[in-house]
């Protein structure tokens, strides 16, 4: 089943939270002259219209990217990773997804490996790629991105940051995500592995984080940035969180500074909060 389109929510909240962390992460990555990959399991477009149908049908960046472009002050790093944004979007209405903003950051000598399943989606990050001009740098396949990784382990600059950011509209989503994980960590134990996750009601996503915590006990950072209380009802996303695996040592320490400003900026109720917890 293939029904997520990832243009009716970008510029969310969630995608600030992931961004910016995956920002943090390739810029910490770029001060080592050494080159290295960065996988996407799950590209989306790589880019998107903002006054598009689709974002303008429930408008969810309003409360995401437009509250941080507007915002009057910010703390460092986030100020950068606006100004940042500024630089690499083409246009004002423009937003950009996880390929776009890993295009940007990573240099010559660095690779992509991006997946999409989606044909639309899969046709538009062809084209858009394109337009950024990743020619050879870059390779994109309409593929399982879970499979997809595991068979790129271990890359061989033996440095790689991959990205995994699945929809989760399948139970098994959750369970699959784990199981890679596990499984791309015997090919490749040093990769720094970046998991995006929906924080909702529902008892797999509820449970994600401790099975994520398992798999790296001694070496993790999770990051989760809650916008509103949940609901009574258990419907809707209240949250979402960005979990690392052997993450960069500075990361901890930017998110300590910058997720306090972040859930006031992005608050949507009295009951915004982050969580930050980890070990290594
Ligand atoms: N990472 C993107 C970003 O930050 O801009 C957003 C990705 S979106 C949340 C998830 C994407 O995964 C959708 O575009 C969907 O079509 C795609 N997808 C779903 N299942 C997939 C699979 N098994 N392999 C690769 N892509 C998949």
């Amino acid at each position: 089943m293939l029904s997520y389109r990832h243009a009716f929510h970008a510029g969310n909240h969630a995608d600030i939270l992931k961004h910016f962390v995956l920002w943090l992460v390739l810029d910490y990555f770029g001060r080592k002259d050494k080159p290295y990959w960065y996988i996407d399991t799950h590209s989306g477009a790589g880019l998107y219209d903002l006054g598009g149908s689709e974002a303008q049908k429930v408008g969810e960046y309003r409360s995401g990217i437009a509250r941080l472009m507007a915002a009057d002050t910010l703390p460092e790093p986030l100020a950068q990773f606006r100004g940042r944004l500024k630089d690499i979007l083409p246009q004002e209405n423009l937003y950009c997804g996880s390929p776009w903003l890993a295009q940007a950051q990573t240099r010559a000598g660095d690779k992509l490996r991006l997946f999409e399943l989606h044909p639309i989606d899969f046709a538009l990050l062809e084209n858009n790629m394109r337009e950024a001009g990743l020619k050879r740098r870059g390779i994109i396949r309409q593929e399982d991105g879970l499979k997809g990784l595991l068979a790129l382990l271990p890359p061989p600059t033996r440095r790689a940051v991959v990205l995994t950011d699945p929809p989760y509209e399948e139970k098994q989503d959750y369970a699959r995500v784990v199981q890679t994980l596990k499984d791309a960590q015997k090919r490749f134990a040093q990769g720094c592995y970046l998991v995006w996750y929906p924080c909702l009601s529902r008892e797999e996503s509820r449970r994600l984080p401790e099975q994520l915590k398992k798999l790296s006990p001694d070496k993790h950072l999770l990051a989760e940035l809650h916008v509103a209380a949940p609901r009574a009802d258990g419907f809707g996303m209240h949250g979402s969180g960005m979990f690392a695996i052997n993450p960069p040592y500075l990361l901890r320490e930017q998110l300590a500074r910058n997720l306090p400003a972040l859930a006031n900026l992005l608050a949507q109720d009295a009951g915004a909060r982050f969580v930050l917890d980890g070990a290594g």
